[in-house]
């Protein structure tokens, strides 16, 4: 199929974007990387009636250290971030979850700003802002505000974006240094979305202990999951392998899946709590030996 006939418009800058969406009275679309909106347009599953290019906005592809968090713009592309040596210092869960969106020409093309308005469930991106408290800074016809990973996703492919809004940047806060990261993903083959994924962020005390944990889930439920009670349970304690373990339930017990072609609620359940052990293991390899002995 060809995409329905629409009026394409290049923007010129972020202002002239948002006064073509605001023209258009939420009959309007942004174009970012393609990657998933193109598709879309070509199997008439979004029918706008014009496309707002942004890919011309030089200004907002950038990654800027910004003292406690680092400022990525909305249109670098995912390749951009994943390769950045600053990302992969301030940031190390990012560079761990983007490798494993799609495939290389995918992240060349497919944009921060794109991936997180998109608002898959079970997108790397949007987990790894949930799990690290991120904003995401958006601009709209009355100026630019900021809105926190926990209140941005609200739905299935909804956020709380107004249609004449759109993403300008991604504020991510840095992790403490020697944070350890992990990633595991369960997907039927290399490159397609995760069936589940799951992602941690863990940063040790002076005595060995979890000082801070982050857990987020994708593909678990309408929007990305944070694992808050396994995040509390880890929170001062030593690493063993019966925490990990009663971590991982928790994990799992904080997704709200559903049953889709691809797989049953149950078994996405039950994959997450295999995928959030792992993970733990990989984050804390000394617990793992310490099971195997
Ligand atoms: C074969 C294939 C496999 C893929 N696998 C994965 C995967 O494993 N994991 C994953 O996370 N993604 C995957 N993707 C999706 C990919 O990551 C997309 O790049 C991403 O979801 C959308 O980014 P984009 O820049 O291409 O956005 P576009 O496709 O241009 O836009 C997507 C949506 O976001 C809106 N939008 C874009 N930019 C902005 C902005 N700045 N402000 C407001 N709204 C905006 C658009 O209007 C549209 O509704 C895959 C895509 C393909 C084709």
């Amino acid at each position: 199929m060809k995409p329905a006939p629409l009026d394409y418009v290049r923007a010129t800058s972020v202002a002239h974007a948002v006064q073509v969406l605001a023209d258009n009275d939420g009959d309007a679309k942004v174009l970012a990387g393609g990657q998933s909106l193109v598709p879309l347009l070509a199997m008439r599953l979004a029918q706008p009636t014009v496309l707002v290019d942004l890919g011309s906005l030089d200004e907002l592809s950038y990654v800027r250290d910004e003292g406690s968090h680092l400022e990525i713009g909305a249109m670098t592309r995912t390749r951009t971030v994943e390769t950045s040596q600053l990302v992969a210092e301030a940031v190390p869960l990012l560079p761990a979850a983007l490798s494993h969106v799609g495939h290389v020409p995918i992240r060349n093309r497919g944009t921060v700003g794109g991936s997180t308005a998109h608002a898959d469930p079970a997108a790397e991106l949007p987990a790894v802002l949930r799990a690290l408290d991120a904003n995401i800074v958006v601009a709209g016809p009355s100026g630019s505000r900021t809105i926190g990973a926990a209140d941005f996703f609200e739905g299935f492919l909804a956020t709380a974006l107004a249609p004449e809004e759109i993403i300008t940047a991604l504020r991510v806060p840095k992790s403490a240094r020697g944070t350890r990261v992990a990633v595991q993903e369960f997907a039927r083959r290399h490159g397609d979305f995760a069936i589940v994924a799951v992602f941690t962020a863990v940063e040790l005390g002076a005595n060995g202990e979890i000082a801070d944990a982050r857990i987020a889930v994708a593909g678990a439920g309408q929007v990305p999951v944070r694992a808050s009670a396994a995040e509390a349970l880890l929170s001062g304690q030593e690493a063993s392998p019966t925490l990990l373990r009663a971590a991982a339930a928790e994990v799992a017990a904080a997704t709200r899946p559903l049953d889709d072609i691809h797989a049953t609620a149950d078994y996405r359940k039950k994959i997450t709590a295999v995928l959030a052990r792992r993970c733990l293991e990989q984050a804390l390899p000394r617990a793992e030996r310490s099971s195997a002995a």
